[in-house]
Order: C-alpha cells, then sequence, then structure tokens
C-alpha cells in the first residue's frame, strides 16, 4: 500500500507534487467525495484478487479543481505467481467527457425536436399521439370527458397555388400559433396532425365547452386577416373544424373516437366550410 515510484509527469496532470504521493491513502483522499468509496473499494477488491483493472474518477487537483481520471491498473507477478506489485497509470480523461456530456445534451435536445414539428413549433403528430393516449386513459379511469377538435384549412391548395408554398409555410405557422393561444388551459394541447391540419386535445372538456373553444379558434385565425384571394368562401384564410368529445368507456377506442371528429370535420366542409360541426 506504498508508493515505490510516482512518475514526475503526475505534477502537470493533478499539480501535486511526485513525492507527495506517499501511500494509497493519498491516492484515495484525492479522489472526488462522490466518486471515492466505489473507485477505492472496487480497485483494492481487483488488486487482491490479482486482476488487472482500471477506473474513471474525478481527481482532486492541488488547485482545489477535479480532472476526469481514467486509472488502468496492472498486476505484476513474481514467478510462484503471486502478486508482487501494482504499477497504475493516470490518463487524463477530461475532454472525452466534456464531449460525453456534450453528446448527452445533444440527445436530450434531439429527443425533444423529435416531438415537434419543424415548421410551426407545436407538437407533432408523434407527440400527438402519446399524449392523446395518455389523456384517453386518464379521462377512462376518472370518467372525465375528453374533447378533440380537429381543423383544417380551407382552400390550402389554393392558397399555395396563389401565393406559393414559401407563403404557404408562412401562412401555416400564424395558424398554428393562434391555435395553440385558443387552448388556454394548462393540459390543453395543440399539434400538427399532417399538411394543414390541427388538432386540439382538451382534457375535462364537453362538447359545448369545446365548441365554445372552436368557436375561439375561428375568430383567432378571423383576426389574423391572412388574405386568401382564392378562396370561395371568403377574401381572408378561414378553417373548418370538426369537434367530438367522449367519456371513454370499456368497448370504445381512440382510433374510432378520431374517424368520428374527422367526420364531423368532413360535414363541416360539405356545410360550406369556415364552421364547426360536431356528432349531434
Ligand atoms: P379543403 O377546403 O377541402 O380543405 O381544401 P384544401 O385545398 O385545403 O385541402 P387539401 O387537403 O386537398 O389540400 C391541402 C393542401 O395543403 C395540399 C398541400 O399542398 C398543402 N400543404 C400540406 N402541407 C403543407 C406544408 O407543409 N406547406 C405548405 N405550404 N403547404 C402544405
Ligand atoms: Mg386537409
Ligand atoms: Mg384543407
Amino acid at each position: 500500500m506504498q508508493f515505490s515510484y510516482i512518475g514526475p509527469q503526475i505534477e502537470s496532470v493533478l499539480g501535486w507534487s511526485a513525492d507527495s504521493w506517499i501511500s494509497a491513502q493519498d491516492w484515495a483522499e484525492r479522489i472526488h467525495e462522490e466518486d471515492r468509496e466505489n473507485v477505492v473499494n472496487f480497485c483494492i477488491s481487483q488488486s487482491r484478487d490479482g486482476i488487472d483493472h482500471e477506473a474513471d474518477y474525478r481527481a482532486l487537483t492541488s488547485d482545489g479543481g477535479y480532472v476526469w481520471i481514467r486509472d488502468v491498473v496492472h498486476v505484476v507477478r513474481n514467478e510462484q505467481g503471486e502478486v508482487e506489485a501494482l504499477i497504475g497509470f493516470m490518463f487524463d480523461i477530461s475532454e472525452r467527457k466534456k464531449t460525453e456530456a456534450r453528446l448527452i445534451d445533444m440527445q436530450r435536445e434531439l429527443e425533444a425536436l423529435s416531438f415537434k414539428d419543424g415548421l410551426t413549433g407545436v407538437a407533432n403528430r408523434r407527440m400527438f399521439d402519446s399524449v392523446m393516449e395518455l389523456e384517453w386513459e386518464n379521462a377512462r379511469r376518472n370518467k372525465r370527458p375528453l374533447a378533440l377538435i380537429m381543423v383544417d384549412i380551407d382552400y390550402f391548395k389554393q392558397y399555395n397555388d396563389c401565393y406559393g408554398h414559401i407563403q404557404g409555410d408562412h401562412c401555416l405557422q400564424r395558424v398554428a400559433k393562434a391555435l395553440a393561444s385558443a387552448a388556454t388551459r394548462s393540459r390543453d394541447f395543440c399539434a400538427r396532425f399532417g399538411g394543414e391540419e390541427f388538432m386540439l386535445v382538451l382534457p375535462e372538456t364537453d362538447e359545448g365547452s369545446a365548441a365554445k373553444v372552436a368557436e375561439r379558434c375561428r375568430s383567432l385565425i378571423f383576426k389574423e386577416q391572412i388574405a386568401h384571394a382564392q378562396s370561395q368562401v371568403s377574401q381572408i384564410l378561414t378553417i373548418s373544424m370538426g369537434v367530438g368529445a367522449i367519456i371513454p368507456a370499456a368497448g370504445d377506442d381512440i382510433s374510432s373516437f378520431i374517424d368520428g371528429v374527422d367526420r364531423c370535420l368532413y360535414r363541416a366542409k360539405l356545410r360550406g366550410r369556415n364552421c364547426i360541426a360536431s356528432e349531434d
């Protein structure tokens, strides 16, 4: 448990002079508190069993900082095969640890981005599916109503034809922003469902209240006053909506509920667009 040789290079890595390392105690004391117990126990047991090993930990520097170290330990045996000594090498792995931390951050960011629609910034279809499933389960368990509003922009193909795709994209951003602001309760949720279709998921909401939110959506889009010269219903951009609400029971399933709301939306289109349709 005593050092018989310490390379002078250690001073450039940790700041402590070579002659300040006398026993294994000095080594243990210069390990970060949070890493110490595990590392010391692991290294001692491996050394006792005569097994080569390595450990990553934060080592204390002479100026009070920490450096990520990979300690690689070789067991030296005599001719009888008994453990005679240990030879250890310390490698500065701070850069690698920093890279690892950056990668973890990036992964988190990527995960967040993969639930977001790239164009409008509202949740994407994938997120909608997850949220819908969660709220459905919740509503079923608590026997509470869950409402869904399906929004589709009227004559959007003509909008693109008339103003171009770039302007079309910009229009989608404005619509998404307006719709997201229409639902105000904390668990209300807005997602881009497809090209120019959006969904509002409204927990704890019956059909009457959902219809009011849909009406608010219509007036918020109207307030935007987005010119649409080619629309056959108005000179400004309008939306049509299907509204439905359900207290999910044992036999119900999400996709039939969504199909029902989709049929309502279709009826709103047939009725001349720029309007709201619900089941009854
Ligand atoms: P309706 O009133 O019946 O809904 O007519 P519509 O033209 O809006 O309906 P349809 O679903 O046939 O057309 C949707 C159009 O939306 C077609 C497509 O060019 C456009 N679109 C879908 N996604 C995007 C997008 O990301 N950007 C742009 N600019 N346009 C999109
Ligand atoms: Mg559509
Ligand atoms: Mg449309």
